[in-house]
């Protein structure tokens, strides 16, 4: 049954919803409607022009309604008189297929159509920073190995308890809260669900995240690499695929040697196939690939991969498969869209289901210390450039994900990566003015 917003605001004490959508570059632009206006935002959706926001319109283009998904609603946890609920947009009359939310859906659909069902569980990283992000906010939190620190932890107690208090009451089934390789890192553990349903609650974990980071007057960030030489956010996916009925887990096979089924290699040598091209939604960002083929961090490891390869339980590669019937995605990072990451895993999962790809070799080798024992991995793309390129090359990708949303993807981050080479650095100075 469709919840009614309006009943829902009545009974929850809820004045103002914010009607959210997501933009291509992963930010949430949101309209805060007042509760006795929801009943017709409900029904039309809430208007925005498109071109103001990263999405591949114009000025001219007609309105853009974003219409809000009732069974996504959530009471701010913080300020329960706000509802968030996120949004497809619409415009005249039809879906807007390269937003986000809307591409995410269509891929569903085409794994329903193939019987399947996909559930994915993020590990979104963040760093909290001072108020102006200038700086770590701990001034104690300088450990050479940070990772898994108990007093930087506690000292963090009253944000970090907040955030996983409303995630217990939200009922996302939270089951742990760690300090993590970088002096500052911190994260939190939920429970895996429907790629929708994991999309949204990443997209609202970092909007929860900020606010409650920002309460106490301090900043979370989700960049890739926020601070040179310490390890980045990395925003690992955990990936099965289920029956309709969510109870058969088709990616598990108790007779294979890591547990994983012939559908789940399947679906894993379409990731490997397409992560080239891929790491351009996984990794959008210039900042990106400072995290990914960094030089070793102060902590003794990146943990981030450098290569296109796959392995049992060891997190030096793309992908690790910790245990049976599922398996890691150690590509993306914080600045990943939620709802693109989840789309273009499955768009090069069924890739590979359709094709019956191959993985390729197991590799069991320390990628960081021995990477020569992987001969014939491919490296990743070493800047956002190489992998804008990578995307744009793999049609199959492209058009898997759909060419409205690829198309737009590219050409708004190609004009991100021309504005970026407008910029002079020191750097360049440095190694060019007396040549
Ligand atoms: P690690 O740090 O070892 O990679 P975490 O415990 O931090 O692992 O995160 C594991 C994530 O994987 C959680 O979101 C968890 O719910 C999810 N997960 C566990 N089993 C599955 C599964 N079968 N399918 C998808 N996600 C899963
Ligand atoms: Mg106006
Ligand atoms: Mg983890
Ligand atoms: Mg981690
Ligand atoms: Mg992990």
């Amino acid at each position: 049954m469709t919840t009614d917003l309006a009943s829902f605001a009545s009974q929850n004490g809820v004045k103002y919803f914010m009607i959210s959508f997501t933009d291509l570059f992963g930010g949430q632009r949101a309209k805060l409607v007042p509760a006795a206006a929801i009943s017709e935002m409900q029904e039309e959706g809430a208007g925005f022009a498109g071109f103001a926001t990263y999405l591949d319109m114009t000025p001219a283009h007609p309105d853009m309604l974003a219409v809000p998904d009732p069974s996504s609603v959530i009471q701010l946890p913080w300020k329960p008189e706000v509802a968030w609920v996120a949004a497809n947009p619409v415009m005249e009359g039809a879906k807007v297929s390269q937003a986000p939310r809307n591409v995410l859906e269509a891929q569903i659909a085409k794994a329903a159509e193939k019987g399947l069902r996909v559930k994915t569980g993020v590990e979104a990283e963040y760093y909290l920073l001072t108020e102006d992000g200038s700086a770590l906010s701990d001034p104690y939190d300088t450990a050479a190995k940070p990772c898994y620190d108990s007093q930087a932890l506690m000292r963090r107690y009253d944000v970090i308890a907040e955030i996983c208090d409303y995630m217990l009451d939200l009922g996302w089934g939270p089951y742990q809260n760690d300090h993590e390789d970088a002096n500052g890192q911190f994260e939190m553990n939920f429970e895996f669900d429907d790629v929708l349903k994991t999309a949204d609650k990443h997209s609202f974990f970092k909007f929860m995240t900020k606010s409650v980071a920002e309460k106490h007057g301090l900043r979370a960030t989700f960049m890739a690499k926020p601070m040179p030489g310490l390890t980045g956010n990395g925003c690992h996916a955990h990936i099965s695929v289920w029956d309709m009925d969510g109870k058969t887990n088709a990616f598990e096979d108790d007779g294979d040697e890591l547990g994983l089924s012939q559908q789940g290699y399947h679906f894993l040598g379409g990731i490997i196939g397409h992560a080239a091209g891929m790491s351009a939604i996984t990794n959008p960002t210039v900042n990106s690939y400072k995290r990914l083929n960094a030089p070793v961090t102060s902590s003794g490891a990146t943990w981030a991969p450098n290569t296109i390869s796959w392995t049992g339980n060891n997190r030096t590669h793309m992908v690790r498969v910790p245990g049976p019937g599922r398996f890691e995605l150690r590509l993306p990072d914080g600045s990943t869209n939620p709802y693109l990451l989840q789309a273009v895993i499955i768009a090069a999962g069924l890739s590979g289901l359709a094709t019956k790809a191959d993985p390729g070799p197991r590799r069991d080798n320390d990628m960081y210390a021995e990477p020569q024992k992987a001969r014939g991995a491919k490296k990743l793309p070493l800047n956002l450039l190489d992998a804008l390129r990578a995307f744009h090359k793999d049609s199959d990708l492209r058009i898997a994900l759909g060419n409205e949303c690829s198309d737009a993807f590219l050409k708004l981050k190609h004009a991100e990566w021309t504005d970026y080479m407008g910029h002079f650095t020191d750097w360049e100075k440095a190694n060019a003015l007396d040549i």
